[in-house]
């Protein structure tokens, strides 16, 4: 409430009276749906206030029964264990203690991983002793004894390592299970080789021990106790192991009809976009679970995907896409799809990609079951579910799904809006004096041509090279995670020996071009100047929020932090462009062509990791030296990857710039393509793929915004700005468009 949390039983107690009454007496909610959960927080944590937490909620349930007549308590279970994060025992058995005596206090329900969960009456009376003196707060030492006890318990963690003599001395299908659940792919082939020749039917090895071994994968994945690279390394020994058979198969003339293949899934990144990290692994995944995937790679018009379709019989297709305009092709291609008479499922991926885009703009064009994927980790319970025997009742559960989503977006109240006109005159006004504007070092464009990828190497944010790899956490600290620690360790150290050849062996280039310009505002403009005759060479169009902001703070808009025309000072814009994926397409195909996913997609996370950290490292060049507002600056990488410089380099496509057309404008200035050889899609998206572009602005007071949704006075005005048809500015501002 408004003085903070229910920590205590009269808090909780309190709050949850005065909601009830709100509910059942001002609402009119009947007090039979109402669910609490008054907050289970974590105990044992060493912080004495803490220590009765976990009493705390159980007492409030009784009490909350007593004084909310008919109303029901729930909570979230896993908290109260917080502290012994990594002791998987210790943490089951202070579940099932709380839940014993909160459900005998009246608990409703829970949120618990009951695949989890201890049963009360097994816990070793040591133990459950120990945890109810915690968690009923029996006794002040309470946490300190159970953290001495604890690591008593807990599973040995290590896992039993088979030495090598151990496993190759195994029988060969034994030997392959084995490789494909640790993923080891040195004896591949020579294992398969031995597997066929002992086997009446080269399909054999495949439907024995491969199949054996990646359903053992898909459990455990499924289960969470294996990690995506795991898996992908498990994919790389499958498909090798396949790649040998297959010669024989076909020697054989194995009849077709005999696969035993769960379905087939076109996959496919569509038109305009290039993106293909995600749609890989979710590639992998799937086919470690005896799919087949025909992947169409990236930027496929959608006859091609509806044609391949057809021709392979699919039973899916899947798609795939990364940036904003990637969304409208989607529900072309649903249209497609509908108007040609499909009725296969369509699974719905990718960064931009989102429930609610789904259910509102690409199902209502599609009568076929359409069903958003979040990520790799789904796929392959959502395409079982899709083809499985239950499917008419998972297709019955997806309208259902997507017409309550629609139901709640036609019933959200519009949010009250601006005019544009109002926000234009709410912008933010900055003081623009000589103290703040310093004149650029280098005026003009410069090329800086096969950067060393080792000036590079200080600059890499790790964290979204683990996200890339589905593993959550903070970098460096995740490599010490209790649970995904090893993984992401060997994850790590893989990344390093690669990176050592890609620099050693020369794999990519990496080219920059920046630009720095005199440059003033107008309105929702900025006009940028040749540096020597003052002419204007470009006009950039940008957005301003028009949802009202707190406190009379200003409705923002990029063009508030340029000097307008009408100051005295001159003041100035930057642009830039930076790529390190030159030269990665034939290592990937040579990956791709010896079955070796993870390398594949390991390079190309690493080229990303490498073009971020290029934009940063050419960011600070142009802070303290090409520009130089910033000569004296020292920050360490860690205040870089938060920002805590002066100044921002927003990237068209981003929340305060969400129309891609600005990188044409940006490419046009710098010369972009013929400087670095980048390219843009018909949807804005760079080649090669790691490629990182946007504008430098340098006032202190400059800084990264939402802009939220805009109504139509402000899409007219721009689309008059830009001299273009209303309704092309209208597809590519879509995504912020206010209905
Ligand atoms: N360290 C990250 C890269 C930074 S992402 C990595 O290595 O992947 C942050 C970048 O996204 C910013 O530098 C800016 O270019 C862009 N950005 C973030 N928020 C933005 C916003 N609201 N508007 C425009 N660009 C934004």
């Amino acid at each position: 409430d408004e003085t903070g949390q229910a920590d205590t039983r009269d808090r909780k107690v309190e709050i949850c009276k005065r909601s009830y009454e709100l509910l059942t007496r001002e609402v009119g909610f009947p007090p039979e749906d109402i669910i609490f959960d008054p907050n289970i927080f974590a105990v044992a944590t060493g912080i004495e206030e803490h220590d009765n937490y976990a009493k705390d909620f159980i007492e409030a349930c009784g009490k909350i029964r007593e004084v909310c007549p008919h109303s029901m308590t729930s909570g979230g279970l896993s908290n109260v264990s917080f502290s012994f994060r990594g002791n998987n025992p210790v943490r089951e058995a202070m579940h099932s203690v709380f839940l014993y005596h909160a459900i005998q206090n009246g608990l409703s329900m829970a949120i618990v991983n009951a695949g989890q969960l201890a049963i009360y009456a097994d816990i070793d009376p040591e133990l459950r002793d120990l945890v109810e003196d915690v968690v009923l707060n029996r006794r002040s030492d309470g946490t300190d004894r159970l953290v001495d006890r604890a690591p008593a318990f807990a599973n040995s963690g290590e896992e039993v390592v088979e030495s090598l003599a151990e496993w190759r001395s195994k029988p060969v299908n034994e030997r392959l299970e084995y490789a494909l659940v640790n993923g080891i792919d040195q004896y591949a082939v020579e294992d398969t080789e031995e597997a066929r020749l002992s086997s009446a039917r080269p399909l054999d090895v495949i439907e024995g021990p491969l199949m054996d071994g990646m359903n053992t994968v898909g459990d455990l994945f499924g289960a969470g106790k294996m990690f995506l690279p795991q898996v992908v390394k498990s994919a790389r020994v499958m498909k090798k192991a396949v790649a040998h058979l297959v010669p024989f198969i076909e020697a054989a003339k194995a009849e077709s009809g005999e696969s035993s293949e769960q379905g087939i899934i076109i996959m496919a990144t569509v038109k305009g976009d290039v993106h293909d990290i995600g749609k890989n692994i979710v590639g992998v995944v799937l086919q470690c679970n005896n799919y087949k995937v025909i992947d169409l790679g990236v930027m496929v018009p959608t006859q091609v995907i509806l044609d391949a379709a057809k021709e392979h019989n699919a039973d899916i297709i899947g798609l795939s896409g990364l940036i904003t305009p990637s969304l409208d092709e989607m529900v072309t291609v649903a249209s497609e799809m509908e108007r040609q008479g499909f009725d296969i499922p369509l699974m719905i991926g990718g960064a931009t990609t989102s429930p609610a885009h789904t259910s509102l703009k690409i199902e209502p064009s599609y009568s076929g079951d359409t069903v958003y994927v979040k990520d790799a980790s789904r796929a392959v319970g959502v395409a079982a579910k899709l083809l499985g025997e239950q499917k008419e009742a998972f297709a019955l559960e997806l309208k259902r799904d997507h017409e309550a989503k629609r139901g709640s977006y036609a019933h959200k109240k519009a949010a009250p809006m601006l005019s544009f006109e109002e926000a234009v005159a709410r912008r933010d006004k900055l003081e623009f004096t000589p103290e703040v504007i310093q004149e650029p070092a280098q005026l003009g464009v410069h090329v800086l041509d096969d950067y060393p990828l080792t000036a590079l190497l200080d600059t890499i944010d790790w964290m979204p090279f683990f996200n890339a790899w589905e593993f959550s956490g903070r970098f460096p600290d995740i490599l010490n995670d209790p649970i995904k620690g090893v993984e992401a360790k060997k994850l790590f150290n893989d990344a390093q020996v690669m990176l050592e050849r890609i620099i050693d062996e020369n794999w990519l280039q990496a080219r920059a071009v920046y630009g720095l310009f005199p440059a003033y505002s107008r309105d929702n403009q900025i006009v940028i100047l040749d540096p020597q005759s003052y002419e204007p060479l470009e006009t950039t169009h940008w957005l301003r929020q028009q949802k009202p902001m707190p406190d009379g703070k200003p409705q923002l808009c990029l063009a508030d932090f340029i000097a307008p025309e009408s100051e005295s000072v001159r003041d100035y814009i930057g642009a830039f462009a930076v790529t390190a994926g030159h030269g990665i397409d034939t290592h990937v195909k040579g990956f791709e062509e010896s079955h070796d996913d993870y390398s594949a997609i390991m390079l190309k996370a690493l080229a990303d990791r490498l073009a971020e950290s290029f934009a940063e490292h050419l960011h600070r060049r142009v802070r303290t030296e090409f520009w130089g507002y910033a000569a004296d600056e020292t920050l360490d990488n860690g205040q870089l990857i938060r920002e805590q410089y002066r100044g921002i380099r927003p990237a068209p496509g981003y929340p305060s710039c969400p129309d891609h057309r600005e990188k044409e404008t940006l490419f046009r200035l710098l010369d972009v393509e013929n400087n670095t050889g980048i390219t843009l899609t018909e949807s804005m998206a760079m080649t090669p793929t790691a490629s990182v572009s946007g504008f430098y602005f340098g006032h202190p007071d400059a800084r990264y915004f939402n802009l939220g949704k805009i109504t139509n006075d402000q899409l007219v005005a721009y689309s008059e700005a830009r001299s273009e048809p209303l309704a092309v500015a209208q597809r590519w501002l879509a995504p912020v468009l206010a209905n």
